[in-house]
């Protein structure tokens, strides 16, 4: 009697653990050398346990990197900003530092699609993750989908405006670097709003609002998956990312705009960006246990 060939192993689905661990470990160090180019864009598993996941588990593919975001300080502007003249001794050093951060900087950013898993009187669950805050939690009132994001003037630019030791001119390289996080941030509001956010949309960042405090940015970290190996940014011990020039936050549809700046007393801030509104919490945040 002929035996019928025995079928060879999937070694995916038929290995033994520990060679499923091998496969697994070589395709994690594939993604990472080789990431999957989607336009733009690269892919990374954020929860690196789920890249093995059955084909409708999509998790992995929701956390997205833009590392390809276009950089170009227009000088005549900057050297306005730094009050430098057109005479002034100083313009050919800052054109100099220009030239150089353009050449070295690779701003980034990383976004995640998070779903909402339920909603408290002040927190809400977001992909088992608990973000408290009661100021989010009415924002999101409406909302099933957010958006939690990092987006930094990337460790390129960091390390090399650490590197100078004149006093003006890591002044000045400290500004490039914030004109690197803004191209960072406008890279990051242009993608969400074409792929995902046609309407209207709202941001909130913890630390910038008492009602939604810094120690909070361990829970949105957390949610954010592997930051640091993705696009360079950690969480330190005291809270602050680094590099320094990092934005972590979670964009959101809404049909009322906010600001975080709406809830916010402080005076002579040049960053506000909406006007203090004193009684919007009273009208809005305060729930009926307060
Ligand atoms: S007013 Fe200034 S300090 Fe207050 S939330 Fe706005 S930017 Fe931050």
């Amino acid at each position: 009697m002929r035996l019928s060939p025995r079928p060879k192993p999937n070694p995916l689905f038929d290995s033994p653990a520990s060679v499923w661990h091998d496969a697994t470990a070589t395709v994690k160090l594939a993604l990472r050398q080789f990431p999957l180019e989607t336009g733009m864009n690269v892919i990374y598993s954020a929860n690196k346990k789920r890249i093995w996941s059955p084909v409708e588990d999509q998790s992995f593919m929701h956390t997205i990197v833009l590392n390809n975001i276009s950089f170009h300080i227009e000088t005549d502007r900057l050297a306005e900003k730094l009050r430098i003249g057109p005479k002034s001794r100083h313009l050919d050093d800052l054109k100099r530092l220009i030239n150089e951060a353009q050449t070295i900087a690779r701003p980034k950013a990383l976004y995640k699609t998070a779903y909402i898993d339920s909603k408290g009187d002040d927190y809400v669950i977001v992909e088992g993750v608990r973000l408290s805050s009661r100021v989010l939690r009415v924002n999101l009132e409406h909302a099933h989908r957010v958006f939690p994001y990092v987006a930094t003037c990337g460790t390129e630019l960091q390390e090399w405006a650490t590197s100078f030791g004149d006093i003006l001119e890591r002044y000045w390289a400290e500004i490039i670097q914030e004109e690197a996080l803004r191209a960072a941030m406008r890279a990051l509001n242009e993608h969400l709003s074409t792929r995902h956010l046609h309407g209207n949309t709202s941001s909130m960042s913890p630390g910038r609002l008492e009602a939604w405090p810094m120690e909070e940015q361990r829970n949105l970290f957390a949610l954010l998956g592997d930051t640091e190996g993705s696009i360079g940014v950690h969480l330190t011990e005291s809270l602050l990312m680094v590099p320094t020039k990092s934005v972590s936050g979670i964009r959101f549809p809404t049909e009322e705009s906010f600001e975080s700046c709406q809830l916010c007393p402080r005076e002579r801030c040049a960053g506000r960006q909406a006007p203090y509104d004193k009684g919007l919490y009273d009208r809005k945040y305060r729930s009926g246990t307060e």
